[in-house]
């Protein structure tokens, strides 16, 4: 028996909302009893695009995180929910039963991630089912996984080491978006956004973009150098949130230059003139 899971790139991930569109394009307007009912045309995100503003201008980069029911394996959802009206199949996929949950509304508030919604005219919690209707049916995948065409979303059984959802698993790079839950959740992400610490070097001087010089990090059992590119650009991706940092600036003929930084927020340290 297969065990269903998904990897969420971020990195990949530019933000078209297509997943968001063809949830909305498979569940709105359509029951699939005992699956789920109709999704309502307003209120709804089964499959929601988190946006978050990074940085300061002119360093600013805009992160999407898609988030959508965890499929949690010790899911507070079906604690909280009266005579089994959520359940967990075989295959790991979370349901809740539209008849079964009618006025259950505490089934809402049971998850931590916020991903159930309450549908007023149904009177009943619905979330995302991973299109389990569609997978009984022989699909290979859920609508929102077969619709993005940056490939961020990869769909697949965790129990088989050769599917890509195994293999992305096993590459030691995904991370669970709050592990602090604890939930034994089956989504997990690749490049979650966190800190960077940027910066643009300028040869006084010569007022021009400084190339090529040495760019050092230290901090947090970190110590990398990098090179500022031809505008002079350097950037530090994926730092840890709440950390000291020392970044040093250092190239033959100039003056070094030394940043004390705290990524409470994403930094950009502005133009770094060398004399
Ligand atoms: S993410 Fe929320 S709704 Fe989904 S299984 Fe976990 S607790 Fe339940
Ligand atoms: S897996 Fe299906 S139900 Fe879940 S967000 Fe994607 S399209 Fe919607």
């Amino acid at each position: 028996m297969a065990k269903y899971g998904m990897v969420i790139d971020i990195s990949r991930c530019n933000g078209c909302y297509n997943c968001f569109l063809a949830c909305r394009d498979e569940y709105c307007g359509n029951d699939y009893p005992p699956y789920s009912l109709s999704q309502p045309f307003t209120g709804h995100f089964w499959m929601r695009i988190i946006e978050r503003e990074r940085g300061q201008y002119p360093e600013v980069k805009v992160a999407y995180t898609p988030v959508l029911c965890m499929q949690c394996k010790d899911a507070p959802c079906i604690e909280a929910s009266l005579n089994g009206a959520v359940y967990q199949r075989p295959d790991g996929i979370v349901i809740i039963d539209p008849e079964k949950a009618v006025g259950q509304k505490q089934i809402v508030t049971a998850c931590p991630y916020r991903v159930i919604y309450w549908n007023e005219e149904k009177n009943i919690p619905q979330k995302c089912i991973f299109c389990a209707h569609l997978l009984d049916k022989g699909w290979k995948e859920p609508r929102c996984v077969e619709l993005c065409p940056a490939g961020a979303l990869t769909f697949g059984d965790l129990e088989d080491p050769n599917s890509k959802v195994s293999q992305l698993i096993a590459s030691n790079k995904v991370e669970i978006l709050r592990p602090e839950y604890g939930l034994k959740e089956k989504v997990c992400y690749i490049s979650l956004p966190k800190r960077f610490i940027a910066g643009t070097v300028v040869f006084g001087a010569k007022d021009e973009c400084a190339e090529n010089v040495d760019v050092t990090l230290i901090g947090d059992g970190v110590k990398k150098t990098i090179k500022t590119d031809n505008y002079g650009d350097f950037e530090f991706e994926g730092l840890q949130a709440e950390k000291e940092y020392s970044v040093r600036i250092e190239h033959p003929g100039y003056a070094p230059k030394e940043f004390t930084v705290q990524t409470k927020i994403d930094v950009y340290l502005g133009e770094i003139i060398l004399t």
